[in-house]
């Protein structure tokens, strides 16, 4: 621990965030303890604090910086934006030329599910937002096929998909449904499929793939097909520490949805824009959802931008038979937001991240992850693209966890912080999510610092 004195300026934001700020999933008695870190500055894949640290931003943010920090074309698009149209809403019959083209180029860069693109999208401000509006929108159409008691979505256990009302709902978080009487009702949950936690003993990846998948078969039965409008799952789920499912996980899920005419909703706040290797994740993993969420990734986080790509089945409905659709944000296709996405969107293209990601620094990451496993702390490295997890485990041999009062995980954050590395802790999953213009001597530089923080952990 160093005993340096802080700097001024540290210390003044630091009695400031304790006296007027309060933080998003924070305890403040623990951020008072030692002081919020103070982040000032970034490039590229590194993120300064107010006492001159430098550290390797494994997170992207929040899953979310995906061109990497200090890209100029984005803040150039922001600020000619906001010179010439800062702000128009798109209610009363009018709209204005950012929304369409993102619009536009967000449908083209969907690839199309059985032949047919996503022609239409609804935008909000964030991943919380748009499954707002997802639910909205699968019960507005089962209303207007005239199946108003189609009401139930079903989703997951440990799932994330966002923090308002609805979303916490749609999330699968226990210590999120403890806070407020939630989920609201119409959400449901299934296990998810982790094969880790709910495989059977000499039972393959593929078989319980498709175990896992059938536990959405019966949800439906016990509810009664007729009283089901939409499942809604993350490709990879991400917050709930990078669960990667079987292959033949969503494939199965398809066949289900199908089966009893189910809306898939796939949320892919985190999973689209290059983060998988691929501009969306549906395409990777073999669904054909007719609603997908996106954020994040979409603007690199530079600014908050949201929505959910309509896939035909529900636009249709929607437009010839549902008049006015009475949802909408006073920020839905901000103009600014719009404006950065498309230059966002060009410089993944230019850059071609999702690709160098699909056949360069994923399967990299994967290889040097895959070292680690040699590690006596490391029980299994698993990695899907650009997001991957160490699981932490006490004793390799035996597959013995730690115990959770240990807290090993942010015992490991917390070395990683000391040593310069941004990693998040998931009980005891490390996660890795870093942005997309990582390097490969970068990542070797990861691996460095991981292998520091692991080792000081022991
Ligand atoms: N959905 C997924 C899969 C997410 O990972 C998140 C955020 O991490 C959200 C939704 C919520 O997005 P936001 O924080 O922008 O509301």
């Amino acid at each position: 621990m160093s005993t340096a004195p802080i700097q001024p300026l540290t210390a003044e934001l630091q009695a400031l965030d304790a006296a007027h700020y309060l933080h998003p999933f924070t305890d403040h008695q623990a951020l008072a303890a030692k002081g919020a870190r103070v982040i000032t500055h970034a490039e590229g894949i590194y993120i300064w604090d107010s006492e001159g640290q430098r550290l390797l931003d494994a997170m992207s943010g929040l899953w979310c910086v995906n061109a990497g920090y200090g890209r100029r074309e984005l803040a150039d698009a922001a600020h000619a934006q906001m010179l010439k149209l800062p702000y128009y809403n798109s209610f009363f019959q009018t709209t204005h030329e950012t929304a369409v083209r993102l619009a536009a180029r967000l449908a083209e860069l969907a690839p199309p599910v059985e032949g047919r693109r996503f022609e239409h999208v609804f935008y909000a401000n964030s991943g919380s937002e748009a499954n707002d509006t997802n639910l909205r929108l699968v019960r507005r159409y089962w209303d207007l096929l005239g199946q108003p008691q189609r009401k139930t979505v079903i989703s997951r256990h440990n799932a994330y998909h966002g923090s308002t009302v609805a979303a916490a709902s749609l999330s699968g978080m226990g210590a999120m449904h403890a806070q407020g009487d939630l989920p609201i009702p119409g959400i449901v949950h299934i296990d998810q499929p982790h094969f880790a936690q709910h495989g059977q003993p000499g039972e393959s990846a593929h078989d319980f793939g498709l175990r896992a998948a059938r536990w959405l078969e019966d949800k439906i039965l016990e509810l009664g097909p007729e009283r089901v409008a939409a499942f809604i799952g993350e490709p990879v789920q991400g917050a709930g520490g990078v669960i990667i499912p079987p292959a033949s996980y969503w494939p199965e899920v398809q066949r289900i949805v199908e089966l009893y005419g189910i809306l898939l909703i796939s949320d892919e706040v985190i999973c689209a824009f290059g983060r998988l290797g691929h501009w969306f994740a549906y395409e990777k993993f073999g669904m054909r959802p007719d609603l997908v969420t996106f954020a994040k990734g979409v603007t690199s986080g530079y600014v908050p931008l949201g929505g959910t790509l309509v896939g035909e089945r529900v636009a249709r409905v929607l437009i010839e038979r549902g008049g006015e659709f009475n949802h909408g944000y006073t920020y839905s296709g901000h103009p600014v937001a719009c404006a950065v996405a498309l230059a966002n969107l060009d410089l993944l293209q230019r850059e071609d991240l999702p690709g160098r990601v699909r056949l360069d620094t994923g399967p990299y990451l994967a290889q040097r992850l895959a070292e680690l496993e040699a590690h006596p702390l490391v029980g299994r490295a698993e990695s899907c693209g650009l997001v991957a997890a160490l699981t932490l485990l006490r004793d390799k041999a035996q597959g013995l966890p730690f115990p959770e009062e240990q807290a090993v995980g942010m015992v490991c954050r917390a070395h990683c912080f000391g040593g310069g590395l941004v990693m998040r802790a998931v009980g005891d999953r490390m996660i890795i999510a870093p942005p997309l213009v990582i390097t490969r001597a970068q990542i070797d530089e990861l691996m460095g610092l991981i292998v520091r923080a692991l080792d000081a952990t022991l």
